[in-house]
């Protein structure tokens, strides 16, 4: 027999092969015995139930039952029988056992016990065989799966844009620079700086911080694209939303409007909801209980109305509030932390920029709704989005969503070459250095719109985690890369 001639937990879980002789591998989260018999709950990973091996010391040897502690793993053939116990439909008679890999269980730093999130995250690479992050990666999984999903059912083509860019255009942050330079001791130009003529690319470089400039590039060929892939920001943001790399994805559609916009990126992150609902049930439930658990520690009125499950429903089942910048400030200044001064930023004035704050007062107090929020004053936006008439807003979108603010910020995009180059020139963005983004603009331009999903941020509202860290297996954050 090949050596993975083995079943999945899974599988045998959807089939229950009663007196089928088979071969588990996987690795114990408990161990029980007596006299008479040991119970191992053997998880690998596919599920996140455990399944029961019953070991009988008659035939398994005692120094390999001894071995058969918390993390180890473990190769069971044996028989599947009828369960006599309650909680499962079958279970494993074991006829042989292999210990793959001992855990020496005084050093093995994951036990039975709970831990806390804190701790887990400083043992990343182990915490992926906790029940909560088995769930999350999972989860994850057949969230990024859905991505394609939908858009290859669309006909949308997935790009894959550079992740070494030459310009941060969009101005999203500060990036991290690519070079071979000897740092220590690096070329200098006459005048004293730094040489980049003579680095790799020739020019300065940096890891991109936004696929859309390419992904526009595309859209306007190939109709509807879409990308999904590492972006990177070095803003020194501690929060628990913020990371230095994440995952985004940018779809990217010619002849499309600001409403049609808004109307795709409703739709999408509907079907990505009620993917994780159709499919991701077990880890689901697992999530909503461990929130629920966690929030029993806090006092009544500070516990969510609805859990997890619900949650998600009702995002997928009602219409986003969709309303305009200026809709929100008057919503704003009117509202009661406004009026007594408890937002740390008082909203004072139409044009100032939306805290995270002000956007979680509209969606989780006010509107209790995800919100759609247009037309942003172009001060505040990127220079690429289209000028509405009124000559002071864009046709920027953000979605907020309930405990994550922030989700998707798009927009429609300047197609008309003069207004795109006017604003350029306004905010000092050098013409020259972008020549090959403007020529879309020169050749052949056209309406088009597009939007950027953070996929841990849908990752977290979709699992209910707290904090970004956790949905990502190893976060890169300030002072933070070891894994
Ligand atoms: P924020 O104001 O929350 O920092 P942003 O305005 O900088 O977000 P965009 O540049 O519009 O965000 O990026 C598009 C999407 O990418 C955001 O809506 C968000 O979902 C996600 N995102 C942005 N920055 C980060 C980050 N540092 N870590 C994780 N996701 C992020
Ligand atoms: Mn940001």
């Amino acid at each position: 027999m090949a050596f993975n001639k083995r079943v999945k937990i899974k599988t045998i879980l959807d089939q229950h092969p009663i007196g089928s002789e088979i071969t588990l591998m996987g690795w114990v989260r408990t161990k029980r015995s007596n006299k008479n018999v040991s119970f191992i709950a053997l998880n690998d990973g596919s599920i996140i139930t455990n399944y029961q091996v019953v070991a009988d010391p008659n035939l398994i040897a005692e120094d390999i039952l001894k071995k058969c502690t918390t993390g180890a793993c473990l190769k069971v053939s044996g028989t599947v029988v009828e369960s006599q116990g309650a909680g499962q439909a079958s279970e494993l008679n074991a006829k042989s056992i292999e210990v793959l890999g001992e855990a020496d269980p005084e050093k093995y730093p994951l036990q039975p016990k709970k831990h806390s999130l804190e701790f887990l995250r400083e043992i990343a690479h182990l915490r992926m065989r906790t029940n909560t992050f088995g769930a999350v990666f999972r989860v994850r999984h057949a969230l990024a799966f859905a991505v394609h999903q939908y858009f290859n059912d669309k006909g949308f083509f997935y790009i894959h844009t550079p992740i070494i860019t030459a310009s941060d255009a969009e101005g999203a942050g500060e990036t991290f620079k690519v070079t071979t330079l000897d740092i220590a001791n690096p070329p200098r130009t006459e005048a004293g700086s730094v040489d980049f003529k003579q680095d790799f690319f020739e020019r300065e470089a940096n890891l991109t911080v936004s696929g859309q400039l390419e992904g526009e590039l595309a859209a306007l060929a190939l109709s509807e694209i879409y990308t999904f892939g590492p972006t990177f920001r070095a803003e020194n943001s501690n929060t628990t939303r913020h990371l230095a790399e994440f995952w985004m994805i940018e779809p990217e559609m010619a002849f499309y409007d600001a409403e049609d916009n808004a109307d795709l990126a409703e739709d999408f992150l509907k079907y990505l909801i009620n993917y994780a609902l159709k499919n991701c049930q077990e880890d689901l439930q697992f999530l909503e209980n461990r929130l629920l658990d966690e929030e029993k520690s806090k006092p009544a009125d500070q516990r969510s109305e609805m859990g997890l499950m619900d949650k998600l429903k009702f995002v997928a089942e009602n219409e986003f509030v969709r309303i305009t910048y200026t809709e929100a400030i008057e919503i704003l200044k009117r509202s009661k932390p406004n009026q007594k001064k408890k937002f740390q930023f008082l909203i004072e004035e139409w044009g100032a920029d939306l805290q995270s704050e002000h956007e979680r007062f509209l969606v989780e107090k006010h509107f209790k709704k995800p919100v759609i929020l247009t037309d942003y004053p172009k001060e505040i936006k990127s220079f690429y989005m289209r000028q509405n008439e009124d000559g002071k807003t864009v046709a920027a979108m953000d979605i907020l969503f309930p405990g994550i603010g922030e989700i998707v910020g798009g927009s429609q995009r300047e197609e008309r070459m003069d207004l795109l180059v006017n604003r350029m020139e306004e905010l000092g963005i050098p013409t020259d250095e972008m020549w090959w983004f403007l020529d879309t603009r020169r050749f052949g331009s056209t309406p088009h719109s597009g939007f950027g999903l953070g996929f841990e941020r849908m990752v977290q509202f979709v699992t209910g985690m707290g904090n970004i860290r956790d949905v990502i297996a190893f976060p890169r954050t300030p002072g933070n890369a070891e894994f």
